[in-house]
């Protein structure tokens, strides 16, 4: 996996991360808000509930529970037929102005009941009397059988409410119930009088399987589907005279609402688990909250929902904060994926660059090495370990000096490395031999350079090159460069020196012997009828004899510094420094005997049967006014003084005869 597809998984994680915080913590905030309004909505429900109680214990206690009520009911319980229905008259006419001032007061029902659970007296259709409660009524029955009162949501044949029965006790003696009731719509005027917004709208629901086999069937058909739920219907509006719509501003956004809860599982379940739920929701751009308020009836069984639905601009705005908090936060990530990326290419890039510079160092054939300011080796690359023999982990962290620049090196004086640290400035060498891993030393051209970080020096970079083979190549150069100076410089027939060795020679004894004022003398010596031993013997032999003679004359010449040359075919010229002409005549002479006993043969020589040679010699002590040309054109005329002289002879100027020999 590279870099920038580990990169994207990692952004793409905290992007999802951060998506989860801040939609968890939106729902958080959701979840406690619709429980607050929850709460609230259940608080103002009860409370609502608890006033028309006390408004029941009122009528009950205030109006009912009289002796002149009381007395009535019994004669109603003690009496029958006309007398009974007499007596009926008489609570009603009682009542009824009563009756009717608490319908105002939302008082659904005023309804008496025999002891045996027959209706008494109902003060809203006074008419209708005698039928039998107990059987769908089990808060009558409780009320007449246990004698206790009860309070609380029932169903019955025509009419569900919040009902309130009584017992009714006159003189110690049972004689029946009375019920004070309220319907839910009653209870809906009130809870939209609680609320100050004035924006729920409220549906009361009932579940069928409370009241739906005890409703008179010809009632049913005023009972319309809920919209929420099978098994929940809402009463008509007909049948519901008083319901009160002026809060459901747009029934047709409730029936929109409706629809997405039916399409909503938890919804679906939790009223199928006859549960308080709530919910929000999303409609037009507009949240609402929903709630679902579980009303139980006197025996605790779930029996309808009190349904809440609100608009909730808050929801919206936390929703709508959570969003724009994502979008800062998706902007942020996207912000730091970009600089990530640009910041993982230049990686990418530098780490290309290294590696490619790292192919370069290990592929230079140049060992590359560097060290910190201490002189610690820090990197070394493949050639320096290749030259150097070491391994790289034997090399990495080892003190270069000591390890291969000198032997035996346990200080660090004459260093280069040291050179640069102390100095600042490249050093560039190859009088520097360093030492390899197993004791041999070759000779290495180096280039040190300091290492700077900003203006500081930090250490320093090392290129060396193994220079043995060149240096070595540089001497046999040198070697033949010599021996083309010797062969330049040398006769190729006799061995001795030529000419040109004796024109660039004479010229520094010229020089040395006249700084010393000390006499030069010059030989200048010819072979005698040469050329008829060419012509007696070939020129084989000739050249054989040349030879010779050039050997009998270096070997007649004792000091170090004589010099003997070829001058030129048969001739040969010797330079004698620190020797007067005297001294020359008499080296000369002893030339000619040396030859003399060689007894080289010549048998076409009219002067001796063997090779002889003339001489002329001549000294002077250089200076200013005298040149070596001067010299030789002396020792020239005298050789031509021995020539007539009869040769196989030494002519000197300052000698008054010419020197034969005796041989
Ligand atoms: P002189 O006694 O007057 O000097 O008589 P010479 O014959 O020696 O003098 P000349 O100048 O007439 O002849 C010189 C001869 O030396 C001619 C030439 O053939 C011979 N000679 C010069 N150089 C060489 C050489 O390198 N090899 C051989 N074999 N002979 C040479
Ligand atoms: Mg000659
Ligand atoms: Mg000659």
């Amino acid at each position: 996996m590279n870099s920038i597809t580990r990169t994207t998984l990692v952004f793409l994680l905290m992007l999802v991360a951060g998506a989860i915080l801040i939609f968890y913590r939106y729902d958080q905030l959701s979840e406690g808000h619709l429980e607050l309004s929850t709460s609230s909505q259940r608080t103002a429900i009860d409370s609502t509930l608890n006033t028309y109680k006390l408004l029941s214990d009122t009528i009950f206690s205030e109006i009912i529970n009289t002796d002149e009520t009381l007395t009535l009911v019994n004669s109603i319980v003690e009496s029958s037929g006309d007398q009974r229905n007499l007596q009926r008259g008489l609570l009603y006419r009682k009542l009824a102005p009563i009756y009717e001032r608490l319908r105002p007061t939302n008082v659904r029902q005023l309804h008496f009941h025999c002891p045996n659970g027959n209706s008494m007296l109902r003060l809203h259709t006074p008419a209708h009397s005698g039928d039998p409660l107990f059987d769908i009524r089990s808060s009558v029955e409780i009320a007449n059988t246990e004698l206790r009162e009860v309070h609380g949501y029932e169903s019955g044949r025509v009419f569900h409410g919040f009902r309130h029965v009584y017992p009714l006790i006159f003189e110690g003696h049972h004689i029946g119930s009375v019920e004070v009731s309220t319907s839910f719509f009653h209870i809906q005027d009130q809870l939209k009088q609680l609320e100050k917004t004035n924006k729920t709208t409220l549906e009361f629901i009932l579940y069928k399987p409370d009241f739906w086999n005890k409703l008179f069937a010809e009632l049913q058909i005023f009972y319309s589907p809920s919209g929420l739920h099978t098994d929940y219907v809402s009463e008509s509006a007909d049948q519901i005279s008083f319901q009160c719509r002026d809060r459901v501003e747009d029934l047709s956004l409730v029936s929109k609402i409706k629809e997405k809860l039916l399409q909503d599982p938890n919804v679906q379940h939790k009223m199928e688990q006859k549960q308080s739920c709530n919910c929000s929701l999303m409609y037009n751009y507009a949240t609402y909250s929903v709630v679902f308020h579980s009303i139980k009836n006197i025996e605790g069984n779930h029996a309808a929902y009190i349904v809440a639905i609100t608009p909730e601009p808050f929801l919206a705005e936390i929703r709508s904060n959570a969003l724009q908090l994502f979008s800062i936060y998706i902007f942020l990530l996207s912000a730091l994926y970009i600089l990530r990326l640009r910041f993982v290419s230049l990686l990418t890039k530098q780490q290309q660059h290294a590696g490619f510079l790292q192919n370069i160092s290990d592929n230079m054939g140049i060992g590359l090495y560097s060290t910190n300011k201490k002189g610690i080796i820090t990197f070394a690359n493949t050639a320096a370990i290749a030259l150097l023999g070491y391994d790289k982990k034997d090399l990495i962290g080892q003190h270069a000096h000591n390890l291969f620049h000198i032997p035996l090196a346990n200080n660090t004086d004459n260093c280069f490395c040291d050179q640069i640290l102390s100095a600042g400035a490249k050093v560039h060498t190859d009088h520097v031999v360093f030492w390899s891993s197993n004791a041999n030393a070759f000779p290495v051209e180096v280039v040190c350079t300091p290492l700077y970080d900003k203006k500081n020096i930090v250490g320093t970079a090392t290129v060396f090159q193994d220079i043995s083979k060149r240096l070595h190549q540089e001497q046999k150069l040198m070697d033949a460069q010599e021996k083309l100076r010797k062969i330049a410089l040398q006769d190729g027939l006799t061995g001795i020196p030529n000419r040109r060795s004796f024109d660039q020679r004479s010229q520094k004894i010229w020089r040395s012997a006249m700084r010393r004022s000390q006499p030069l003398g010059l030989l200048m010596i010819d072979i005698d009828h040469f050329k008829l031993y060419n012509d007696h013997y070939g020129h084989q032999k000739g050249d054989d004899c040349l030879t010779r003679i050039a050997k009998l004359l270096e070997q007649a010449c004792k000091r170090p510094d004589d010099f003997v040359a070829r001058y030129g075919g048969e001739e040969f010229v010797v330079l004698l420094p620190n020797t007067n002409t005297q001294d020359c005549s008499q080296i000369g002479k002893r030339m000619l005997a040396m030859l003399a006993h060689l007894n080289i043969p010549h048998q076409a020589s009219p002067t001796k049967p063997y090779v002889t040679v003339s001489i002329g010699c001549c000294s002077v002590v250089p200076n200013g006014t005298t040149s070596m040309a001067d010299l030789i054109a002396c020792a020239d005329q005298c050789l031509y003084h021995a020539k007539n002289n009869g040769r196989n002879s030494v002519s000197a100027p300052d000698l008054t005869r010419n020197i034969k020999t005796d041989a």
